[in-house]
């Protein structure tokens, strides 16, 4: 796709406006419960950021508050796991949408404890498992932070431990995940390694700014902005960004890609990462989610950001 970059001062205007508009809102959605930790979150926040082609960074409302990225990190982890194990991770995970939520476990019964896609819990505690190979999981964990504190042209980017704890502590479901996964040997670590990678990999903390910097090389054809430096090539980005678009909201995958138009990956944590091809890396944030686990007003603000600037992957430039 081939779009002009719009002015800043446009896309400056639209994004004070969406942040003025989300704290005006009254149906925000409801925070997550079911990890412990995230219920403390305060349901009256809301981030924006944006990072354009010349490489600014517009943002607007708690945009440098850090929040858990949750399954937003699957994207990360894919990218990472397909550079170590190129097309062969497919042999463990496909490339459909589920139509179940997030944690469904009901499908792998039916396909032999192959996942549908690298975005659903089942798939991504796959691929965390073959990003996991035979190493230890704090040296997975460290390459994950590395990649993303180098992606995002940020040090301080780092696990929120109380986060970890509490997953780790209640998540029953990905345990069992796991365990089915693991008789099928599609996860072929002790299941309590590669989940201690999962949870912490979900646990990382990242404001807006950071998402959409880290996010850059989806935007620009696997480089981090226009001619910068290559961070996977240009083909996997496309491809991984198709599976945002189709995969990366869970069972609401179908309504983001109507409303929205745009790849994109959410997380129960209230953050959602889209990529404008070509234009911009766009984090947003707010914990209260909507029905089928997306962010209520992040959703809306996509909308409402990409239908004023025009963008969408459907659109002829
Ligand atoms: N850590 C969360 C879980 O496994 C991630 C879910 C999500 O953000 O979709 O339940």
């Amino acid at each position: 796709m081939a779009q002009t970059a719009p002015p800043d001062a446009a896309l400056t205007a639209a994004v004070t406006e969406i942040a003025a508009e989300m704290a005006a809102e009254t149906e925000r959605g409801t925070v997550a419960t079911y990890i412990p930790q995230l219920a403390c979150v305060d349901p009256n926040q809301f981030g924006l950021a944006v990072v354009t082609a010349s490489g600014a960074v517009i943002s607007a409302g708690d945009a440098e508050v850090a929040f858990s990225i949750q399954s937003v990190s699957k994207v990360f982890t894919l990218t990472l796991a397909l550079g170590a194990l190129g097309d062969d991770l497919w042999q463990r995970v496909g490339r459909e949408p589920s139509g179940d939520p997030f944690n469904s476990i009901i499908q792998l019964e039916a396909e032999r404890g192959r996942p549908r896609n690298p975005f659903i819990n089942a798939g991504a505690i796959a691929v965390t498992d073959a990003l996991l190979g035979k190493g230890e999981p704090v040296e997975a964990v460290a390459g994950i932070l590395h990649f993303l504190r180098g992606s995002a042209a940020d040090e301080r980017i780092a696990i929120d431990e109380a986060v970890a704890r509490s997953e780790r502590s209640t998540g029953f479901r990905n345990f069992a995940l796991a365990n089915f996964m693991r008789d099928w040997r599609i996860v072929q670590n002790d299941p309590a390694r590669t989940l201690d990678v999962y949870f912490q990999q979900c646990a990382i903390a990242m404001s807006c700014r950071q998402l959409a910097m880290a996010g850059r090389y989806l935007a620009w054809d696997g480089r981090t902005g226009p001619g910068a430096a290559r961070v996977i090539s240009a083909e996997r980005a496309r491809r991984i960004n198709a599976l945002m678009l189709t995969c990366g909201h869970y069972d609401g995958s179908g309504e983001f890609a109507f409303r929205v138009g745009l790849p994109g990956k959410s997380g129960v944590g209230g953050g959602i990462l889209a990529v404008v091809p070509g234009v911009a890396s766009i984090a947003v944030w707010s914990p209260g989610l909507n029905a089928v686990g997306n962010s209520q007003l992040g959703s809306l603000a996509l909308e409402r950001l990409a239908a004023r600037m025009g963008w969408s992957v459907f659109a002829d430039g």
